[in-house]
């Protein structure tokens, strides 16, 4: 598309004082946008505010005050009054499902319907009526808010009995088959519990229909996916979508083969309009066989396409499932509770053997790869720690950037050990609040000393752990302003709710760097992103309020007005604004390499 047009759309984003001329006199030494007036939160160093910012193509060329940018205004370039208005550097979001949450955007959404069997029939069948399929076609329902949900194959079939029947969990790990699916994939008595999953099973040890963690593969593996094609399609819309919340770079913390190439897909086509690191699934994490580690270097490798849109060189493990009751799968250092407070003999499920897992984690430490730890119980959060500690040991100071993401319950003897070992912790602040979905499955299980540490981000905050931001979307929002709300409030605004553990609340400042500089710094793209500085990429957002002052309670709304990613205006809220024509920029930026 033409750079006129370009410039009317930017010019259109904010309605201010726009200048656009003639394109044909580019000239040297020129930015191509000015953008001045402003509250520029650079997140440099000394996150030194600005008042004006300079691009030429994707490379910052000026920060700094309004008269600085005199010199760069030539004939081609767009200025734009921002009228006071805040810019920060693009939005980061660190632990992210785009290609699942997209598709599943397709199937029938349990979202906000209680989750008790009665209440599930009359949806699941309405979704059924408009898809019909025969005993072989699965039927999918997904964002179950499965928290206390409990049901069995044969509670399912009063659902619907003669077609599979599949429900999912919006933890992202739990899944409930009729006795149809059951039948379908073929598991009984004999059938192992995967490495890292749990197949529920009743006294007699038949499985009920209820698989967690990595058991839920045993039947969605089963399910035929839609083609390369549409799942990049979809991808593409959501990536769009994204933009309008202002994040310009992601990690997918979830990737097989298959992902790979929807990823690999986008690329090839012009449509990847954001930075993507692929965390490359690792299977069994007790599996530090030569051949796994050089399975996990080679994907790692094929998945390095492009150094600033497309890159690999992280893996993702599980160390331990899913906390909330009835399935309990974190591993704990001391046992859940009973309902009445008495302890129990569950200690949860620890997913790897911790001299093999530790072993793994050192070789590939040793080859450059970050590896990517999803932790939720203080077990797994130590036995994860200690792995780092086994590698450092191992192979010295390596910059890798090794993450933990979740942390939903951290031992305050571990909180230190984040700085000592260089270790990320990856927070999921929108999770960091009182609602009925968190309180009751979890806090009588606990108990109140425990409790205390639940999201534990001031605390580790205190003690030096770089903070970075994820939603794990499709499990939450991946509007990174409510994360950051909650991050600072730890409540759920006008829920009347008591603040989660106050005391871990976190600086808003603190909130920003968790999804500018700091993501950038654990996506190992900060020489390039994360902050606004001379010589970097020039990805940057527009915001239509000052989330540093206004009342913490309204930083949710926050709605981006521009969203720029590599130089190019990839999103506009102005209404008639042409962004959305403009896809060559990105195709263009995607064609370079
Ligand atoms: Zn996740």
């Amino acid at each position: 598309m033409t750079a006129l047009r370009t410039t009317v759309a930017a010019c259109m984003a904010l309605l201010a004082s726009c200048t656009a001329l003639n394109p044909s006199q580019a000239s040297e030494g020129k930015a191509d946008v000015v953008l001045q007036n402003g509250k520029i939160y650079t997140a440099d160093p000394t996150r030194s505010i600005a008042q004006a910012i300079a691009f030429n193509g994707n490379t910052i060329v000026a920060v700094g005050k309004d008269e600085d940018m005199a010199p760069l205004i030539g004939a081609t370039t767009q200025t734009m009054d921002l009228q006071g208005k805040l810019v920060l550097p693009g939005m980061i979001d660190t632990h992210i499902h785009p290609i699942f949450g997209a598709v599943d955007r397709l199937k029938c959404s349990l979202a906000g319907v209680p989750a008790r069997t009665d209440a599930l029939k009359p949806v699941i069948q309405a979704c059924l009526a408009k898809e019909p399929g025969g005993p072989d076609k699965w039927f999918e329902a997904v964002q179950l808010d499965n928290y206390g949900f409990s049901a069995t194959a044969l509670d399912l079939d009063s659902i619907e009995s003669a077609r599979p029947l599949v429900l999912e969990g919006n933890d992202g790990h739990t899944a409930w088959v009729n006795s149809r699916g059951l039948e379908l994939v073929g598991i009984a008595v004999a059938t192992p519990d995967p490495p890292g999953g749990k197949i529920v099973r009743d006294v007699s040890g038949t499985p009920t229909g209820s698989f967690i963690d990595n058991a839920t593969a045993l039947v969605l593996d089963k399910i035929p996916e839609p083609s390369v094609e549409e799942r990049a399609a979809l991808t593409a819309a959501e990536l769009r979508n994204m933009s309008a919340y202002g994040l310009t770079s992601l990690m997918d913390a979830y990737v097989t083969p298959a992902e790979a190439l929807v990823w690999r897909r986008l690329y090839d086509t012009g449509k990847l309009s954001m930075r993507v690191r692929t965390a490359i699934y690792v299977g069994d994490p007790s599996d530090d066989s030569d051949q796994s580690v050089a399975r996990l270097i080679a994907a790692s490798k094929a998945g390095d396409v492009d150094p600033d849109f497309l890159r690999a060189g992280v893996v993702k493990v599980f160390a331990d499932g899913v906390m909330e009751y009835p399935a309990q799968t974190a591993a704990l250092l001391s046992p859940y509770l009973d309902a009445d407070g008495k302890p129990t003999n569950n200690v949860g499920k620890l997913y790897f053997d911790p001299l093999r897992f530790a072993r793994l984690v050192a070789r590939l430490d040793a080859a450059g790869i970050a590896v990517h730890v999803h932790a939720i119980g203080d077990r797994a959060v130590r036995e994860s720690l200690d792995a780092f500690a086994f590698a450092r040991k191992a192979n010295g100071t390596t910059d890798n950037r090794h993450q933990i993401a979740h942390l939903q319950l951290v031992d305050p003897a571990d909180f230190p050990r984040f700085k000592e070992f260089g270790v990320i912790a990856d927070m999921q602040l929108e999770w960091a609040e009182r609602d009925a979905s968190l309180e009751a499955p979890t806090e009588p299980y606990l108990g109140p000393n425990r409790y205390r540490y639940l999201y534990p981000a001031g605390s580790l905050h205190a003690a030096g752990a770089m903070i970075v931001g994820g939603s794990d979307w499709d499990v939450s929002s991946y509007n990174p302003f409510r994360a950051m709300q909650h991050a600072v409030t730890r409540s759920e605004r006008g829920m009347g709710h008591e603040p989660l553990n106050i005391d871990e609340r976190i600086p808003i400042g603190t909130a920003i760097d968790a999804y500018t500089i700091n993501a950038a710094f654990a996506m190992k793209q900060d020489a390039t992103t994360g902050s606004l500085e001379v010589g970097k990429r020039a990805d940057l957002v527009i915001l239509d309020r000052d989330i540093l002052s206004v009342d913490s309670e309204t930083i949710e709304d926050t709605v981006v007005l521009d969203t720029y990613l590599d130089g190019c205006l990839v999103y506009s809220a102005m209404p008639g604004a042409l962004w959305h024509e403009h896809d060559s920029c990105i195709a263009e930026r995607l064609r370079r390499y």
